[in-house]
C-alpha cells in the first residue's frame, strides 16, 4: 500500500479516532499532521476555515528569530526557537505544497532618538542567549556597513546589528501546506466546527490557542496589530527590526514585494479592527525606514491576540486522564512550533501506548524529555499551570 492508501485504510476502520485534535491553527495542524504521520487515526476540529483565517497564525509575521527574541524571551523559548529553526526545513520538505522559507538573518537598527534602547536590548540579549547562538550570530555594523548589509537602507542608520542566522517563513503558505498535508495523511478534518465539549476519541489534544481559555483560565490574550503592504521596488532582503521604546517594530519582506509590518503589543483580548493610532505608528515606522513605503499599497490591516500564559512560556499539560493541552506560544508560535509539536506528540504517543499512565511514569517521561520545563501534569507536584 502507498501512503495515500494506508491513510484511507486507517480511516475506513470503524470506531472513534485515536486522537481528536481541537483547534486548527498552527499547533493543531502540526500536531495532527505529525500524529497521522506516525500511523494514528486522527480527526481535527477547527472553529475557523481551512485557510486558517481565524487563527493568530494567520495574522503573524512568522519571523524565526530566537536571538533577537532573546532580548525579551526566556531561555526555554530561545532554546526551543534555535532548535526549531533547524527543524523547519525538514518539516516543510515533507509538506505537499511549497512554503516560502528564508534564512538570511535579521537586521536590527534604531533611530538616533531611540539610541538609549540599543545598550539595553544588547545587554538583555547577551544575558539570555546561549553562547552557541551568539558565536558568529551577532555582528555589529557601523556607517557604510549598514548599507552594505542592506543596500535599500542607504545611509539612514548610523549603526545596526546583523543577526545572520535567523529566518522567517510565509505563515499563510504554511497553513495552506499543512492543510494539504492533513489531507494527504488521511486526517479527518472538520472545519468551521467550534468544539467546547470533548469530542469522541480515545485521546484529545487541545490546541485552541486563546479559544482554550474556558479549560485554562490562566490564559490571556496579548493583542497584536499588523499591516500588510505591497511595495515594489524597495527590495529589503531580510526582516528589519526597529528598536522602539514601547514595542519591537519590524518590517518582514515576503515574496513578490509583500511586506508584513508589525506589531503592537496590547494587553487584552480585544479582537476589534486595528486602531488609527496603531496604523499610524506602524506605517510611519515603515516610512521612516524607507520613504518608498509612502507609495506602498495597503493590502490589509489586521489584528489578533497571542495566546499567553502568566510566565510567557509555552506549556504542554496532561490532565491525568485523556486530554493534553498545548498552549501559551505567545509571540513565538512559528519560532518554536516544530519542537513544541514534536514534544506534544511524544507525550501523546506515550499515553496512547500505555508507557505513561501514572504519576510516576509521567514524572519519569518528563525527567527524560529534552524540554523538561515544557511538561506539566495537573495532579503532579511539578504542575505549574
Ligand atoms: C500580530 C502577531 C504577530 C505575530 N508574529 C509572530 C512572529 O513573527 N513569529 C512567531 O513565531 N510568532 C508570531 N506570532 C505568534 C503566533 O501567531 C502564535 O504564537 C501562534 O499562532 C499560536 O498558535 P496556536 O495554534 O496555539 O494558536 P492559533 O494559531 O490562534 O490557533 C488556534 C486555533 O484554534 C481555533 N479554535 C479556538 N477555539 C476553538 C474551539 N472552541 N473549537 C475549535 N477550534 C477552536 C482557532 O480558530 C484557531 O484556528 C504573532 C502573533 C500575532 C497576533
Amino acid at each position: 500500500m502507498n501512503s495515500m492508501e494506508q491513510a484511507a485504510y486507517r480511516h475506513d476502520r470503524p470506531g472513534p479516532p485515536d486522537f481528536a485534535v481541537v483547534g486548527g491553527g498552527l499547533v493543531g495542524r502540526l500536531v495532527a499532521w505529525q500524529l497521522a504521520g506516525a500511523g494514528h487515526r486522527v480527526a481535527l476540529y477547527g472553529r475557523g476555515d481551512e485557510a486558517g483565517t481565524q487563527s493568530a497564525a494567520w495574522v503573524a509575521a512568522a519571523m524565526l528569530a530566537p536571538l533577537a527574541e532573546a532580548a525579551s524571551a526566556e531561555p526555554l523559548v530561545v532554546g526551543l526557537g534555535a532548535a526549531s529553526l533547524e527543524r523547519w526545513p525538514g518539516v516543510l520538505a515533507q509538506l505537499p505544497e511549497p512554503v516560502y522559507f528564508q534564512r538570511n538573518g535579521t537586521l536590527v537598527v534604531w533611530h538616533g532618538a531611540d539610541r538609549a534602547e540599543a545598550p539595553l536590548f544588547e545587554r538583555r540579549l547577551r544575558a539570555n542567549a546561549p553562547a552557541a547562538l551568539l558565536d558568529g550570530g551577532f555582528v555589529k555594523l557601523a556607517g557604510a556597513q549598514v548599507a552594505q548589509a542592506e543596500p535599500p537602507l542607504g545611509t539612514r542608520f548610523a549603526q545596526g546589528w546583523l543577526l545572520p542566522n535567523e529566518g522567517q517563513l510565509d505563515n499563510r503558505q504554511a497553513l495552506r501546506a499543512l492543510a494539504a498535508g492533513l489531507k494527504s495523511r488521511g486526517v479527518r478534518t472538520y472545519w468551521n466546527t467550534p468544539v467546547d465539549a470533548l469530542p469522541d476519541a480515545r485521546w484529545i489534544v487541545d490546541c485552541r490557542g486563546l479559544g482554550g481559555k474556558p479549560a485554562w483560565p490562566a490564559l490571556r490574550g496579548i493583542r497584536g496589530e499588523v499591516a500588510r503592504v505591497h511595495a515594489p521596488g524597495i527590495g529589503l532582503t531580510r526582516p528589519v527590526r526597529l528598536l522602539h521604546p514601547r514595542y519591537p517594530l519590524y518590517i518582514a519582506p515576503k515574496q513578490d514585494d509583500l511586506y508584513v509590518i508589525g506589531a503592537t503589543e496590547v494587553e487584552g483580548e480585544d479582537m476589534s479592527p486595528v486602531s488609527v493610532r496603531s496604523a499610524l505608528e506602524l506605517l510611519s515606522a515603515a516610512f521612516a525606514v524607507h520613504p518608498g513605503f509612502g507609495e506602498a499599497r495597503i493590502l490589509e490591516l489586521n489584528s489578533h491576540c497571542r495566546p499567553t500564559l502568566p510566565d510567557h512560556r509555552p506549556a504542554i499539560v496532561w490532565d491525568g486522564a485523556r486530554t493534553l493541552r498545548v498552549n501559551g506560544l505567545y509571540r513565538h508560535g512559528f519560532m518554536i512550533a516544530p519542537e513544541v509539536a514534536d514534544a506534544a506528540c511524544g507525550l501523546a504517543q506515550a499515553l496512547a501506548s500505555g508507557a505513561v499512565g501514572s504519576h510516576d511514569a509521567f514524572d519519569a517521561f518528563r525527567a527524560a524529555a529534552r524540554w523538561t520545563e515544557l511538561f506539566h501534569a495537573e495532579f503532579a507536584a511539578t504542575a505549574a499551570h
